[in-house]
């Protein structure tokens, strides 16, 4: 239970899809399937787990002015009653909530300066934002409402360097043999068969100051790109949803543990075709646990 005694939450989606055809196509090609994640992390935030969406006006395909104004030709601020999204975080009242949850889906990628880079739909340059950008808008400076209270950002987003052949940003994963507890006579490890497994590159690529009390999902590890069902969607937010329908209701829900087992399913995935691998990963700075209930 977090500071303050509220299991509620508040959630900001973002999804960049894309727009078949308009003027943002060419630098923003349309994600196909992509649709599917803001389904499935709504039905596991807003309709599971009783989260209130604040940003209700727009949730799809944004540019980059619509996510922070000071984007705006001369930093032009918000009109009123039609904030960007980073002064909606900084207005909302936190004082009912325990939890912040943001989550974004769109096209990414590591750059060695800025880190992981959030592809925002643009018509004549490909324009980003940086990751950093998105846990300074959730800082106890930008949102002191937030103070002690969790702070919950998924990131579904590759995160390839592009100086990297694109063999090496697909994960095709390892064969690692299945050892079982040793042969009671021989004291050997019995062998087993052998299973292909996600392979995962060591690497400060993309360091980031996580600040306390932030928890922080990424759809795949450093260096490989995420992957996404043209029909149901980015693994992540897929399997995501499938642990959480089959999560009994008057359980305690501890998150870090729904998050392994999400993360194991996904890692048991292979593309088909292509025999392909992914796994998420996250990484925190929490202080108290995290434990939900399904409504
Ligand atoms: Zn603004």
């Amino acid at each position: 239970m977090a500071i303050g005694g509220s299991n509620k939450g508040a959630a900001f989606f973002m999804l960049n899809v894309g727009v078949p055809d308009g003027t943002s196509s060419i630098k923003f090609p349309y994600r196909h399937g992509a649709k599917k994640d803001q389904n499935n992390i709504s039905s596991v935030f807003i309709h599971q787990l009783g989260f209130e969406l604040k940003n209700t006006q727009k949730t799809e395909n944004f540019y980059r002015n619509e996510w922070d104004h000071r984007y705006n030709q001369g930093k032009r601020a918000c009109v009123r009653g039609s904030p960007c999204m980073v002064c909606l975080i900084k207005n909302t009242d936190y004082s009912n909530y325990g939890y912040v949850v943001f989550h974004v889906s769109s096209d990414g990628y590591c750059d060695l300066n800025d880190g992981l880079k959030i592809q925002c739909l643009s018509d004549s340059v490909e324009e980003y934002i940086t990751l950093k950008e998105i846990v300074d808008a959730f800082s106890d400076e930008n949102c002191p409402g937030l103070k002690d209270k969790t702070r919950i950002l998924i990131i579904q987003a590759c995160r390839y360097n592009p100086r990297n052949p694109t063999d090496l940003s697909d994960d095709a994963g390892v064969n690692v043999e299945m050892v079982s507890t040793p042969d009671f006579f021989t004291g050997q490890p019995e062998k087993g068969i052998t299973q292909n497994n996600p392979s995962r590159i060591p690497s400060d690529l993309d360091p980031i100051d996580i600040p306390t009390n932030f928890l922080i999902i990424y759809s795949t590890t450093s260096h490989r790109f995420a992957k996404r069902n043209t029909v149901t969607g980015s693994w992540f937010e897929d399997e995501l949803k499938k642990v959480v329908d089959a999560f009994p209701v008057d359980r305690p829900m501890y998150f870090l543990q729904v998050l392994t087992e999400t993360a194991s399913n996904v890692a048991k995935r292979e593309s088909d075709p292509g025999g392909k691998k992914n796994v998420p990963c996250y990484e925190h700075r929490l202080t108290n646990s995290i434990i939900f209930r399904k409504c």
